[in-house]
């Protein structure tokens, strides 16, 4: 069908009219099961009760009134999210890109206050942090980049997972922060190695540098802990998120601890829908049906289950190169291209996804069952050996 939108999307033709927990359906009855959650949004699946319920409540009672004044609401979640992530204070906005300019306008401002006339941010190759001019110029791809410049300065970018490469840029007097994913995500599920995390700490402690984590994909749950840093027990100076913090309603906060908290004062960053009742309502849902359900630990289980099926799957497929990732943030990395598989997997009523050409990316939601995690290893892997050993390539 003829349609206004831009073309920013590649979109695959399928319309879903509604889903429940990792199901979809769409229009002609047929079902998909979605080990996507709309790019690890929907982390208790769609149509969650007890989101849904909240959502009702809520748009029954007041959706926006912004924030001028007190939003009760507001304070509860972010009351919860420090308490789970070890941060002392909160700003609301509306996505994760959001999320990341309020961060990097915070260790501006940290480095400014401190006499730093330049101050500058080290990033990561292959790191992704959102498409506004901000978070683009933080972003290690360089084809997302390419064409619109100039893009801001003040970032230095080094390649992840190199603690040396953090050494050689200590020299430098106008270093503020380090920006980083704990697990790159769009960069094709990449984990540095163990000790990373803790490396990164000890030199942003030993230089005053500020450390921020981007948990946008990796936070809410997904990785088997609240944030994919405390597998390490690191604690960072500021944390993003967004993606599942709403399952669905947008939603982004960017939270931040001691000092740091103190940064942005009134007046100097804001955001006009950030935080309001309807989208701090269904994060509060969120937050109160994984504990009840317990479904980080569920995350961690699940994730270990499909990673050991896909162990015996695919070990011996020498295409194969790696399988990787933690909890329910799994990628699957092939000696060639795959995008192909995304629309195979489709035909067969599956949503999956590939990023960096050759990565297969599953993010199904948390509360997928046994079975349908056995299904996912089961059919994905089948679509992993089609493509390999198929003659014509
Ligand atoms: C998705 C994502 C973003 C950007 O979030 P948007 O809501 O699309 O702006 C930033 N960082 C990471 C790690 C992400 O996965």
């Amino acid at each position: 069908m003829a349609h206004p939108l831009m073309h920013t999307y590649g979109r695959l033709p399928v319309a879903f009219s509604h889903g429940r927990g990792a199901w979809l359906w769409d229009g002609d009855g047929n079902a998909y099961l979605d080990a996507l959650s709309g790019i690890a949004v929907c982390g208790l699946g769609h149509a969650h009760p007890r989101v849904t319920e909240a959502l009702r409540e809520q748009a029954g009672q007041l959706l926006h009134t912004s924030n001028l004044y007190q939003v009760p609401l507001q304070e509860e979640l972010a009351a919860a999210l420090c308490r789970r992530a070890g941060m002392d204070g909160v700003f609301f906005c509306n996505s994760g890109a959001e999320a990341n300019e309020a961060a990097i306008k915070l260790a501006r401002l940290h480095g400014s206050r401190r006499g730093i006339a330049s101050p500058r941010i080290l990033v990561m190759d292959g790191a992704f942090h959102g498409r506004t001019l901000g978070t683009l110029a933080a972003t290690g791809n360089d084809r997302a980049r390419e064409g619109f410049g100039p893009l801001p300065e003040g970032f230095e970018r080094i390649p992840y997972d190199d603690l040396g490469a953090v050494d050689e840029a200590a020299g430098r007097e106008d270093i503020v922060a380090v920006l980083v994913e704990p697990i790159q995500g769009e960069g094709g599920i990449r984990e540095p190695h163990p000790g990373y995390l803790e490396g990164l700490r000890a030199r942003c402690d030993d230089n005053g540098w500020l450390l921020m984590l981007d948990e946008i994909q990796t936070g809410n749950g997904r990785t088997g802990a609240w944030l994919a840093c405390q597998h390490e027990h690191v604690v960072p100076d500021v944390v993003t998120l967004a993606k599942g913090l709403g399952n669905g309603v947008p939603i982004g906060a960017c939270l931040a601890r001691g000092e740091a908290a103190d940064t942005l004062g009134p007046g100097s960053h804001g955001s006009t829908f950030g935080g309001n009742p309807l989208a701090a309502s269904a994060a509060l849902a969120v937050i109160r049906a994984l504990d009840e359900d317990d479904l980080i630990a569920r995350a961690g289980r699940l994730g270990t289950r499909m990673r050991d099926g896909f162990h015996h799957a695919l070990d011996d497929e020498p295409a194969v190169k790696a399988i990787r990732g933690r909890g329910l943030m799994l990628g699957i990395e092939l000696d060639r291209p795959c995008t192909e598989l995304v629309q195979q997997a489709l035909d067969q009523g599956l949503l999956i996804n590939v990023t960096a050409q050759s990565v297969v990316r599953l993010l199904p939601p948390l509360v997928l069952t046994d079975e349908d995690a056995d299904r996912i290893v089961e059919q994905v892997s089948g679509l992993i050996q089609g493509l390999v050993h198929d003659t014509r390539y």
